[in-house]
């Protein structure tokens, strides 16, 4: 079963139509990247995966759930962004903490669920420490932990290496990969980046102005692209 399942959505703002009935399928466990560039609607569609933007028209499920009017907080989804604002004047761990605590859990469950994720992150050394006095590559793993703690079905993450130097985006690759292993959780994640797109994948989703081209694995999109644009933008010789 498909545990994200867009279908026929369509988004509009005023008379402006941005999203031409767009059909993905996300199954469990997946590794789906949107990818496509910029201004083809890549964020919109995950922010209405999120339920931070209406859909106009169709419909989106997840875990088998019909979510169009269900607002972001019912939808079981966490979302990191390229911006990763985290509090100052919180320390790293009550910065990871802080959904839970707004949610009123119980402090042992806090505790005992930032401590999980800063191991998960590498992090637990720093968990005392401001975000002043992290790099780069640790404020957005203190981001993702902030994500994990809630135990979502499904990440969302829109772009989230885009204001690193390239060397650490290289990095950081690698180590959402490892996430996703070992939380072994859905992720929905967007980029412009086609070697991103080619290197963290399961499963491409390439989009041209609100129309998704075409899906298939890095494998497919590289040995079969279905049109000159697939294949200009992933990059396979034609
Ligand atoms: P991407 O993330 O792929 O760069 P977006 O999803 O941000 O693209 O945008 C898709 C299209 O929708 C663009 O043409 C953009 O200008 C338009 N758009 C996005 N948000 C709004 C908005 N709030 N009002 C009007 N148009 C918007
Ligand atoms: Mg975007």
């Amino acid at each position: 079963m498909a545990d994200v399942s867009i279908k026929d959505v369509v988004k509009r703002y005023g008379s402006l139509q941005v999203m031409h009935g767009v059909n993905v399928d996300i199954a469990d466990g997946e590794f789906v990247v949107l990818v496509g560039p910029s201004g083809c609607g890549k964020s919109t569609l995950l922010r209405m995966i999120a339920g931070l933007e209406a859909i106009s028209d169709g419909t989106i499920e997840i875990g088998g759930r019909v979510v169009n009017d269900v607002p972001p907080k019912g939808r079981d989804i966490a979302m990191v962004f390229q911006s990763y604002a985290l509090y100052p004047h919180k320390t790293v761990g009550d910065n990871i903490g802080f959904p839970l605590k707004m949610a009123k859990r119980p402090k042992q469950e806090i505790d005992d669920k930032v401590g999980r994720a800063a191991d998960i992150l590498d992090l637990t050394k720093y968990l005392d420490r401001y975000p002043r006095a992290l790099s780069g590559g640790q404020r957005q793993r203190v981001a993702m932990g902030r994500a994990i703690v809630r135990e979502p079905k499904v990440f969302l993450f829109d772009e989230p290496l885009s204001n690193l130097d390239a060397k650490l985006r290289v990095t950081m690759r690698v180590e959402i990969k490892e996430l996703h292993q070992r939380l072994n959780t859905t992720i929905v994640y967007v980029t412009h980046d086609q070697i991103e797109a080619m290197t963290m994948a399961d499963k491409i989703v390439v989009m041209r102005d609100g129309r998704v081209e075409q899906i298939g694995t890095p494998l497919d999109l590289y040995d079969n692209p279905q049109n000159v644009f697939v294949g200009g933008f992933i990059g396979s010789p034609s």
